[in-house]
């Protein structure tokens, strides 16, 4: 590299991270839920971004928490075995193997491979469901006779997620048990919103495949950048697929207390950098 285009580069490094400092001090001591999932979760390169990320955002002082699905991976294995997979409003309809598959995955693979990328990465991070220190407490959906066991949280017990994120990183799964102690399939993005709520977190974000929430789903052009609580829950009813749990999620974290919600595109490398530390920022930002 010729001492010129140096020179120019470590110029736009200093910029950077100038253009950060702001935030860096009005984060640091804020906790913030990612919801980690799709996309970002299946290529190598993104996996990796992402622990870059999240391990950076510990070291400037944040509080990160990660709530994550897994959806792709279950589904995979549900296939694998011979399983029926289908979705209704984007819940997995769910029977009892369906739930026995989803918990062994998203435990045994999902979160341990979270988990042992942040320690690779440099920050220690402890993997654990909404079942540990009885986190989530579940009850069956609305419309259970047609997803079977899917669950929706009623509270969430953060004592232990605060115990944890003294020191650690947590990285929670999405699954709860009912009072009688019968394991319930939970929408990861539901999960996110409520602990985001619960924590009072300063702000949500969704990792997603898709630049954010958009006026038309088959037009990507056609993303809007900002809505009003009002706004979301006005058009709720009308959105289909996997963001219809989604947008229901960020009004739940505004509703229950967090600050701001955030939908971002997951396959972009380093999004929650950009999002987080840069003017422009990325995605569908939902606010009170
Ligand atoms: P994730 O793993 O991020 O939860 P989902 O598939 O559950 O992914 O949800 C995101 C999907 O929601 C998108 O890929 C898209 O197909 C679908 N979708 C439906 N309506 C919309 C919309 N209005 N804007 C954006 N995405 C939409
Ligand atoms: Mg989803």
């Amino acid at each position: 590299m010729s001492p010129e285009r140096r020179r120019k580069e470590g110029v736009a490094s200093v910029e950077t991270l100038l253009e950060a400092l702001p935030y860096i001090r009005d984060f640091h001591g804020r906790t913030v839920v990612i919801k980690y999932g799709g996309a970002a979760m299946r290529e190598e390169e993104l996996r990796d971004a992402f622990a870059t990320d999240v391990v950076l955002l510990k070291y400037v002082g944040l509080n990160p928490v990660i709530v994550h699905g897994g959806g792709p991976d279950i589904t995979a294995y549900m296939e694998r075995l011979g399983m029926e997979v289908r979705f209704v409003e984007g819940l997995r309809v769910s029977d009892r193997e369906t739930v026995e598959v989803a918990k062994m995955v998203l435990l045994g693979k999902v979160n341990s491979d979270i988990v042992l990328r942040l320690n690779r990465h440099g920050q220690p991070a402890v993997g654990l469901s909404g079942e540990d220190g009885t986190m989530f407490q579940v009850r069956p959906v609305a419309n259970a006779e047609q997803v079977g066991l899917v669950g929706e949280i009623e509270r969430v017990d953060v004592d232990v997620l605060n115990h944890i994120a003294e020191d650690y990183i947590p990285v929670v799964a999405s699954i709860g048990a009912d009072r009688e102690g019968n394991s319930l399939n939970v929408n990861a993005d539901a999960a996110a919103g409520k602990v985001a709520g619960a924590l009072g977190a300063y702000k949500t974000i969704f990792l997603t495949d898709v630049p954010g929430w958009l006026a038309d789903p088959d037009d990507e052009g056609s993303l809007l950048a900002r809505a009003s609580l009002e706004e979301v829950e006005g058009a709720l009813a009308g959105v289909s697929g996997g963001m219809r749990p989604k947008l229901a999620a960020c009004v739940e974290a505004i509703r229950g207390g967090a600050g701001s919600a955030q939908i971002i595109d997951g396959r972009r490398p380093h999004s929650l950098l950009l999002e987080l530390f840069t003017v422009a920022g990325i995605g569908t930002m939902v606010t009170r």
